[in-house]
């Protein structure tokens, strides 16, 4: 616990929204789903009351506008990180907010949903708890079939799609997109989730969840017209593949470019890159991202993943907002993230072992500091890491985050099956 400040208190109540609250919630939904021409198709949902759970998948703040028309006339219980109510707890906890810090194990969390559940309410969560970087899926926690298992209520899924692509992570501008559509699906009934086993449900969760904005777009002959529709896509495409370059890609407009080797791509109005010469090596966004992954991959599998870097820090100790710690070192390696550094003249270190993270989440040009950020934390601290320099990419780090924990996670395995042997 770095600081002695007063913690954002976990294992206060959350209350159902208040009533009044809920009608507004309305006022500021359905006149965006009308803009947004978004349609929500419902599949299976006859006689599905609350309580509930309701998964959504998780692309940009539009998602829960278009979640909020989906369960009307009802409300619900979110679970929300606590970096997006800065200042704002009350609002947090009145609009029916169940506090939590990102990627973090929690009991005090299932203790919450258990009580929101016993409430007779929906209860929201983005089990990607974080917005997709490229329109596609991110990793899922394995805890979500014990949660499934433990609720004993039905499970829905919201799976939205075209939300990227109106306003992709990466992107500084929101774009036009026609038509959005989602699908609003019963997944378990309470029956089937005492009945299947938590592998069984996991793996059904993951497949429900399997999207592609970029792809959805090309399917559906989707034009962006916007003339800075790839402004931003060098903070995921961030290695080059004709010259291997890392750091080095940028982009404007409609370009992406690399600034080792000159080359050039266009995006087109259906999504897709277009090599200004030569070869196209990758048209589909998310195969580039991919191709990135495996690079990483490749790194850890040799040992040889390494970043040490000086970043500056701000806590969140609680909602009120960020504290400035000042400048820290932050290595990520073989080992996992450590971060040591001085507050107040007195050190302190955290680690975060690969096992101990799935993923992590990470911001683009963050609009406190206007930079890339890592957000790592612990029970107590929510940490915001802006590394200097331009050697770095958060998204690397993210990608590296997981890989990884794949790694650990297989090699724990691996040495549990021998053991037995
Ligand atoms: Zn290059």
């Amino acid at each position: 616990m770095i600081g002695d400040f007063k913690r954002f208190d976990m294992a206060r109540k959350p209350k159902p929204q208040k009533r009044y609250l809920t009608p507004v919630t309305w006022i500021i939904s359905f006149p965006t789903k009308l803009v947004r021409h978004s349609k929500v198709s419902k599949h299976g949902m006859d006689g599905i009351k609350p309580p509930y759970l309701l998964l959504c998948n998780h692309n940009a703040f539009l998602d829960f506008m278009v979640m909020t028309t989906a369960i009307f006339p009802h409300r619900a219980n979110y679970v929300v990180a606590i970096d997006g109510f800065v200042g704002m707890e009350w609002l947090l906890r009145s609009v029916g907010g169940i506090g939590i810090r990102k990627f973090t194990n929690s009991i005090q969390l299932v203790k919450n949903m258990v009580h929101i559940k016993e409430k007779g309410q929906i209860i929201v969560l983005f089990p990607e708890a974080r917005y997709s970087l490229c329109g596609t899926n991110a990793v899922l926690p394995d805890s979500i079939g014990k949660f499934i298992h433990l609720l004993n209520i039905p499970v829905v899924t919201l799976i939205m799609h075209g939300h990227h692509l109106v306003n992709p992570f990466w992107g500084p501008k929101r774009r036009g997109v026609g038509t959005l559509r989602a699908d609003m699906s019963l997944l378990f009934t309470a029956e089937e989730t005492q009945t299947l086993s938590v592998n069984d449900m996991n793996a059904r969760v993951r497949e429900t969840f399997v999207y592609d904005d970029f792809k959805w777009q090309r399917d559906n002959n989707i034009s962006i017209k916007s003339g800075h529709r790839a402004q931003g896509l060098h903070k995921v495409l961030y290695q080059c593949p004709h010259c291997g370059a890392e750091y080095r890609m940028t982009s404007a407009l409609d370009e992406l470019w690399c600034e080792e080797c000159g080359k050039h791509w266009k995006m087109t109005e259906f999504g897709e890159l277009v090599a200004a010469d030569g070869e196209t090596e990758f048209s589909h966004i998310p195969d580039w991202y991919e191709w990135e992954r495996e690079n990483v991959r490749r790194e850890i599998e040799a040992g040889t993943y390494s970043l040490n870097v000086t970043a500056s820090v701000d806590s969140l100790p609680n909602a009120k907002g960020f504290v400035t710690l000042g400048q820290a070192e932050l290595t990520h390696n073989m080992d996992g993230f450590t971060l040591t550094g001085f507050y107040k003249g007195v050190r302190y270190e955290e680690t975060w072992k690969p096992l101990a993270l799935y993923s992590c989440h990470i911001e683009y040009d963050y609009k406190t500091r206007g930079g890339d950020c890592i957000d790592l934390n612990t029970l107590a601290d929510t940490l915001y890491i802006y590394p200097q320099g331009r050697d770095f990419s958060v998204t690397k780090i993210a990608l590296a985050t997981e890989e990884l924990y794949n790694a650990a996670a297989t090699k724990t395995k691996r040495n549990a099956l021998s053991e037995e042997k």
